[in-house]
């Protein structure tokens, strides 16, 4: 195959999937709804920042484009070549289940799932290491969730999508799961001031993950591990939420001087262990 073939085959591929009905509803939404969360962030903000914050440009064209989009375009064409090529084209116990069921049964399994392996990644240097780089950011809004180091993406899309894709599951439940966990993504990660009262127990949110991202702050390191439900953190003993104490600094600073640019994050996950030195606290300033 010459390259003018590869390349026709990647816009065909393309069109295809854009045309689909499903997934330009899921991304219209995903794009509304980021459009919604980045002027909500103007009017009710939890800590005041500009919306140019450090880093912006990086979490947007390397981070969300080139990595979680690029890649997960390009999982799906290895992951359709397996589904076509290999035995797997013969697995297909997901085919015939409803749409709705597997979106909701991958939602509650994946995020069982996740939550106890973050809990790991806190705990391991090793899998610390690929998780540092989403624990970076010092400012936190609708962008955030999408910094994570390639090799992290990788993995979660493959334990989340992936999976989904080898056993068959309906093109429709995965391209409507990929809006969720977008959605859900910016919404935990959002400078937005809300008060959602008991929710906090069962849906996931900005007011507790938040908290998970806080440096300079001891009583709340390794806390709050849930991505979306956050019933998880409450069953399972690591649930923080200070309801009048307001959070002041984001990042890891206070362990090591991480890299700003997105490249050197990527290499920097294979430095030696024991060097790292962080930055003294700095001077609080109120939110
Ligand atoms: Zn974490
Ligand atoms: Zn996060």
């Amino acid at each position: 195959m010459n390259l003018g073939a590869i390349w026709t085959t990647v816009l065909e591929q393309w069109a295809a999937f854009t045309a689909d009905t499903t997934a330009l509803l899921t991304y219209s939404l995903v794009a509304a709804f980021a459009l919604g969360l980045i002027v909500a962030e103007r009017i009710v903000p939890y800590r005041r920042q500009g919306f140019f914050r450090e880093q912006l440009g990086s979490d947007f064209l390397f981070y969300t484009v080139l990595q979680n989009l690029g890649l997960a375009y390009l999982f799906a064409l290895v992951n359709d070549w397996l589904k076509a090529e290999s035995f797997l084209a013969n697995v297909n116990v997901l085919a015939d289940a409803p749409v709705w069921a597997v979106v909701v049964g991958s939602l509650v399994v994946h995020d069982f799932y996740i939550y106890w392996f973050h809990r790991w990644q806190h705990y391991n240097r090793y899998l610390w290491r690929l998780h540092e780089a989403h624990h970076s950011t010092v400012d936190m809004d609708w962008l955030s969730g999408s910094r994570s180091h390639a090799l992290e993406i990788w993995i979660n899309q493959f334990i989340e999508f992936g999976v989904l894709v080898l056993l068959g599951a309906p093109s429709a439940a995965i391209i409507i799961k990929g809006g969720i966990s977008a959605l859900w993504g910016m919404w935990i990660h959002t400078n937005l001031d809300v008060r959602t009262g008991k929710l906090q127990y069962v849906i996931n949110g900005p007011e507790m993950h938040r908290w998970h991202h806080a440096d300079y702050d001891e009583e709340a390191y390794n806390v709050n591990f849930a991505t979306k439900f956050a019933f998880w953190d409450w069953m399972f003993g690591s649930a923080y939420l200070p309801r009048e104490k307001r959070l002041k600094h984001f990042g890891i600073e206070s362990e090591v001087r991480y890299p700003k640019h997105w490249a050197s994050q990527l290499f920097y996950l294979f430095r030696p262990f024991g060097k790292d030195k962080g930055a003294p606290a700095p001077e609080d300033k109120t939110p």
